[in-house]
Parts: C-alpha cells; sequence; structure tokens
C-alpha cells in the first residue's frame, strides 16, 4: 500500500495491528475517523485512554472492573458458596447474559498452554485457592472451553480443589459451539449451567 502521507500511514499501521483488522478496513476506519467532527474523534481516544488508564481487575474475582472490587461480588444479591471458574472477562459477560446464574466468578486470565508457555503460574489460580481457603465456598463450577487447553486446565484445577470440602462441577461442554463459552447462546448456555453435573462424574 502506498500512502500520500506518513500520518495516515502511521494511523492505518495502528489499526491494522488489531486482531481481525486488515489493512483494507484500517484504511476505511482511517478515512471514517478523519471525516468526523474533532469532538468525536476525541471522544473516542479518550475513551480508549480512560480505558487503560483506570481499568482494574476486581481483586476478588480477577474480573475487568471500573473498582477495586467488581459489581458482581459486591452485590448482596449473588451467592458467595457458588463460585464459576472462567477464562476470560467474555465468558463472565455471556453466563451474565443467560440470567440463570447467580453465583460469583473466578476469572483465570487464560488457559493452561504448554505449547505457548503458559503455565499454572502464569494464571489466577492461586487467588482461587485463596478464596477456598476462607471456608465459605461449597461449589466450583469449571466452565472452560471443549479444547486440549480447557481439558488440561480442568483437570488440573480438580487434582488441585480435591482437598477442599467443595463440589466441583463443570457444564456440559460437549453443545460448546467452536469449543468457546462466548459462542454458544444464551438459552444453550444458561441450560448447561443449570444442569452443570460433578467433575467426577463426567470423567468416569
Ligand atoms: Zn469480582
Amino acid at each position: 500500500m502506498n500512502f500520500s502521507s506518513k500520518l495516515l500511514q502511521n494511523a492505518v499501521e495502528e489499526f491494522g495491528r488489531l486482531p481481525g483488522v486488515g489493512k483494507k478496513t484500517a484504511l476505511r476506519l482511517v478515512l471514517h475517523l478523519l471525516k468526523q467532527q474533532d469532538a468525536e474523534v476525541a471522544r473516542f481516544t479518550s475513551s480508549l485512554n480512560l480505558l487503560k488508564e483506570k481499568i482494574q481487575y476486581c481483586k476478588e474475582c480477577y474480573n475487568i472492573s471500573d473498582e477495586e472490587v467488581c459489581e458482581i461480588c459486591l452485590s448482596v444479591k449473588r451467592d458467595k458458596s457458588t463460585i464459576c471458574v472462567v477464562e476470560d472477562t467474555r465468558d463472565v459477560m455471556a453466563i451474565e447474559n443467560t440470567n440463570q446464574y447467580q453465583g460469583v466468578y473466578h476469572v483465570l486470565g487464560g488457559l493452561i498452554s504448554p505449547m505457548d508457555g503458559i503455565g499454572p503460574s502464569d494464571l489466577k489460580i492461586e487467588g482461587l485457592i485463596q478464596r477456598l481457603r476462607q471456608g465459605a465456598v461449597k461449589e466450583v463450577i469449571l466452565a472452560l472451553s471443549a479444547t486440549m487447553e480447557g481439558d488440561t486446565t480442568i483437570f488440573y484445577l480438580y487434582r488441585k480443589l480435591k482437598e477442599f470440602d467443595v463440589q466441583v462441577s463443570t457444564i456440559a461442554r460437549g453443545i460448546a459451539f467452536g469449543g468457546e463459552l462466548e459462542y454458544v447462546d444464551e438459552i444453550t448456555l444458561g441450560r448447561s449451567i443449570l444442569t452443570r453435573v460433578p467433575y467426577e462424574r463426567n470423567v468416569g
């Protein structure tokens, strides 16, 4: 791509670095922004700056949050004795959209993947163990994707959780379309949370 302007080229290259955005789309987006009013572009850039500057990870569940503790963990309506373990914040959003789950979450921030050099210590597993040590948790639902990494992580967590007096269950993962929770439709995902099964029975 030959650019008539270095400034244009820079902006297109930045957009092109985003996942799923090719050079042509990047150019279209940049030209679109260029046509907008100054105030509109300022709002766009400041939302990104604020996002990076202000966002936090909930110190209880590690979900993305505006405050030190997220709204879900703070809510008195949520059942703190049930923790649903998920890979990332998109899974929290997907499960929240089902309106079928009243417990709280624990966001691992990834899955164990030896191929990518991601081990248990790279994930928020210790934080989960700490929450269990406090003794109020009765059930841990492992809602991880039906992939090799998901399976590896579930197996690792199951062995870690065995020492605690908690029920460990998994959601029906055969239904996971494309293996990722976020792509499952809300009704199916909601149902699979309600009909979750103890992990032992699943592997047995
Ligand atoms: Zn939280």
